[in-house]
């Protein structure tokens, strides 16, 4: 292990993320479950990569079919990226009926960031203060940490709203985010820049996953819509089912968007992401810019793709996420009973968590606590993350086909976990 880290930083650099204090060495993964070198099996309760489950057979045997038959660049003429996307943009409300593929999500936001400025002919980005959308020169910039200090990038032309946060900020209808985003319109057109477009997760998941209730994103969608610039629809993590009452979490929060990005569980670990928009912005993106890309929509990508959307939609792990995910929040909430130290339950289908707080009145986040708990749950064969402004809020996002035996092993743990650990910051 220790030689593993020493290599690691020795050949990739200082500061490569990796989870956990004691980082896990995984070799093996089914299912829900990973394996580490020593043969000790984790469950894996935050991999929305794996979605449809580490090594689905199928996505496996499609991916191994079509390599043994051909993988080329994107310039033929093959029907893999077709069949695909007929079957994608199937998925999606009119007039969301094109797409590019791309191999990585923050490529499909760096597109739509160009897409807003091709259609609108302004520059003005907004996006909310806790967010992630990739690592793009471009996109890089729309979060507000490990910002690069290059001269190129979004600088002047991006402007921050608060992220929304349900168990801080009142907001039940939306309207105070509108308001916002209304406010951030007006500044970037009173500096002369313009508004091109707002992004943003639609679940907010990187942010802390909020309550909101369905439709809470329309009003600053209408605000959007009055301006002229587009509504972009960062659903690298919330899509292809995981919100369980919708396959798409726009859907959940009653907007078409203008441009949906997709990603991470898209090839189920096969590199393969993209978007999704009109055949109005595809026609002036395309006219304004050339883009190629040598892998995106390769035919072993479309058909790893292709076995992700029969595993979601033959075994119905939407409805398995609703069911899970509702579950879940009833036995979060009964541990919110036994130990003052969670502030909140919140769920959103299969991504569900609890905040911890020192203090229920003041609010104060116990984020180290949360820390030691995640370590704690690791060393116990349960391996989950914590994220949100104050990286207090347990982030539980597993494979969709986590079922009930699996949440009950997570929640006897975890309670174990906190019965062993001191609230002490
Ligand atoms: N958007 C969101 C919401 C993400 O969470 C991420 C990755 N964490 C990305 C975009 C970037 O995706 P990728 O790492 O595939 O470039």
């Amino acid at each position: 292990m220790a030689d593993l880290i020493a290599r690691r930083r020795a050949l990739l650099g200082p500061n490569v993320p990796t989870f956990y204090d004691d980082p896990v060495h995984v070799v093996r993964g089914e299912g829900v479950w990973l394996w580490d070198a020593e043969g000790r099996r984790y469950l894996d309760c935050y991999n929305n990569v794996a979605h449809v489950g580490h090594c689905n057979p199928r996505v496996v045997r499609a991916i191994c079919d079509q390599a043994a038959t051909l993988n080329t660049h994107t310039r033929y003429l093959h029907e893999g990226i077709l069949d695909y996307v007929e079957r994608l943009t199937a998925t999606f409300d009119d007039p969301l009926t094109t797409a590019i593929l791309t191999c990585t999500g923050s490529e499909a936001n760096d597109i739509a960031l160009r897409m807003a400025e091709g259609v609108t002919g302004k520059r003005g980005i907004i996006a909310t203060d806790a967010t992630y959308h990739g690592n793009t020169a471009l996109v890089s910039h729309l979060s507000r940490s490990n910002v690069p200090e290059v001269g190129f990038g979004l600088g002047q032309y991006l402007r921050h709203v608060e992220a929304p946060d349900s168990y801080r900020i009142p907001d039940p209808d939306g309207q105070r985010f509108a308001a916002q985003v209304e406010a951030a319109i007006a500044d970037l057109e009173r500096s002369g820049i313009g508004f091109a477009a707002l992004i943003l997760c639609p679940l907010f998941l990187n942010e802390g996953f909020p309550t909101q209730a369905e439709g809470w994103l329309r009003p600053a969608a209408e605000a959007v819509r009055r301006a002229g610039g587009l509504l972009i629809c960062d659903e690298v993590q919330s899509g292809f089912g995981r919100s369980g009452s919708h396959f798409w979490a726009h859907q959940r929060q009653g907007v078409v968007p203008d441009v949906v990005t997709l990603g991470k569980p898209m090839g189920n670990g096969h590199p393969v992401a993209g978007l999704v928009t009109t055949p109005g912005i595809m026609a002036r993106f395309r006219s304004a810019f050339r883009y190629f890309n040598t892998f995106g929509g390769n035919p072993v990508s479309c058909a790893a793709a292709m076995a992700v959307l029969d595993e979601v939609q033959e075994r119905d792990l939407q409805a398995n996420a609703a069911r899970i995910g509702r579950l879940a929040a009833v036995r979060l909430s009964e541990l919110q009973q036994k130990y003052p130290v969670i502030g909140d339950v919140r769920q959103s289908g299969m991504v569900f968590g609890a905040e911890f707080v020192l203090d229920r009145d003041t609010k104060a986040p116990a984020s180290a606590y949360a820390d030691r708990v995640v370590n704690r749950l690791r060393q116990r064969g349960v391996l989950l993350s914590r994220l949100g402004r104050h990286k207090n809020t347990l982030k539980i996002r597993p494979p969709m086909p986590f079922g009930e035996e699996h949440l009950d092993l997570l929640v006897t743990t975890l309670d174990a976990v906190l019965a062993e650990t001191p609230v002490s910051e």
